[in-house]
C-alpha cells in the first residue's frame, strides 16, 4: 500500500512531500502510446513517487501489447503477400532460419524491429525486391 508515504518527506529529492491520488501515465511500446491512470504517492516537489500495483491495470497494458504484436504479424503477412513471396523466401530475406516468418506471422516469435523495418520499405518501395536475393 502506499497510503503508508502519504504526507511523509519525499525520500527520493528529500524536499518534497508525498500525497496519495492518482497521476496520468503515458507509456509507449513500439511507437505505440499508452495512458493510464495509476494510483500511488506522488511528491509534490520532484514529481517522483511510488505507485501502486494494480492487477487489472498490468493485464490492460499486456493486452495492448499483445494487440500491438498480433498487428504486427498481420501487417507481416499482407506485405509478404503483396510481394508474392512464400513464407521460406521472406525467412531467407529476414534471416533467423527457415520457420521464422511462420513463427512471426502466427505470433508465436516477435520479429526484431529490423525485419518490420524491412517489410514496411518494401512495401513503399515493392521494386526494390529486385536488389536483394531471395
Ligand atoms: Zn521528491
Amino acid at each position: 500500500m502506499t497510503n503508508k508515504w502519504n504526507e511523509k518527506t519525499c525520500p527520493l529529492c528529500k524536499e518534497g512531500v508525498l500525497h496519495t491520488g492518482t497521476k496520468a501515465v503515458t507509456q509507449s511500446y513500439k511507437g505505440h502510446r499508452y495512458l493510464s491512470e495509476a494510483r500511488g504517492a506522488f511528491c509534490d516537489h520532484c514529481e517522483d513517487g511510488f505507485l501502486e500495483y494494480d492487477e487489472a491495470e498490468e493485464i490492460a497494458w499486456l493486452t495492448f501489447r499483445d494487440r500491438i504484436d498480433a498487428e504486427d504479424a498481420s501487417e507481416l503477412v499482407r506485405i509478404r503477400k503483396k510481394l508474392k513471396l512464400t513464407q521460406l523466401e521472406a525467412a531467407r530475406l529476414a534471416g533467423g532460419g527457415k520457420n521464422a516468418f511462420s513463427r512471426y506471422e502466427r505470433g508465436q516469435a516477435k520479429p526484431v524491429a529490423a525485419v518490420l523495418n524491412l517489410f514496411r520499405l518494401l512495401d513503399k518501395h515493392p521494386d526494390l525486391i529486385k536488389e536483394l536475393t531471395v
